[in-house]
């Protein structure tokens, strides 16, 4: 399947901040890098938490942030219906197919239950060859340590496939997490 230059990057991320601000810190260290390194983000659109912090990041770094915020989430997830770049759309369906599409690459930074989905999702259909476009997670603070554990044991009791293990890149450096998706992008 070819490749492409990594142009923009889709961020999951928690609607909620976490309880440590090395969350928060590590969001916006991960958007100033995006933007240094002339990458748009994707994301949810919604200005709380880490999907706040990080899309604050990039914008006050000179980059270019598109979020996709479903209608009925535009007031609970505190989104600018009217900033550049943002697209309302009608459902979670479509802000999830819209946000894989305009993307080159899909990251996790730490958040909840819509994170975990999001992130699987793309994962699942990387590896049933849907698309080619590399996955990683920020490692922040060791909380994403239980996902490495658990691609270790599905693979080791024979319910994942080894060449499927290398999906995700798993990193706690927010510049070397962008250079590593670059790099499996090319
Ligand atoms: P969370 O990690 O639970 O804070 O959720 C992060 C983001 O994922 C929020 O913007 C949610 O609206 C979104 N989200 C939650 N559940 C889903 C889902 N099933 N599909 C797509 N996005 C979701």
């Amino acid at each position: 399947m070819s490749r492409h230059r990594v142009q923009r990057v889709c961020v999951y991320c928690g609607s909620s901040a976490g309880r440590r601000e090395a969350y928060g810190e590590a969001a916006e260290r991960f958007g100033a890098a995006l933007a240094a390194a002339g990458i748009g983000l994707v994301y949810g659109g919604g200005g709380t938490g880490m999907m706040g912090r990080v899309a604050a990041a990039v914008t006050s770094a000179g980059g270019e942030a598109t979020g996709i915020i479903p209608r009925h989430l535009v007031e609970r997830e505190r989104a600018d219906a009217s900033a550049p770049g943002m697209h309302v759309v009608g459902s979670m369906h479509e802000r999830k197919a819209l946000m894989a599409d305009l993307a080159d690459a899909f990251v996790a930074l730490p958040g909840g239950l819509g994170t975990v989905e999001e992130l699987f999702e793309v994962l699942t259909w990387s590896q049933l060859g849907m698309h080619s476009k590399p996955c990683g997670a920020l490692n922040v603070c060791g909380y994403f340590d239980w996902l490495e554990a658990f691609l270790e044991r599905a693979v080791g009791e024979g319910f994942m496939r080894s060449e499927h293990r290398g999906l995700l890149l798993l990193e706690p450096d927010p510049e070397r997490l962008i250079e590593r998706l670059c790099a499996s992008g090319d």
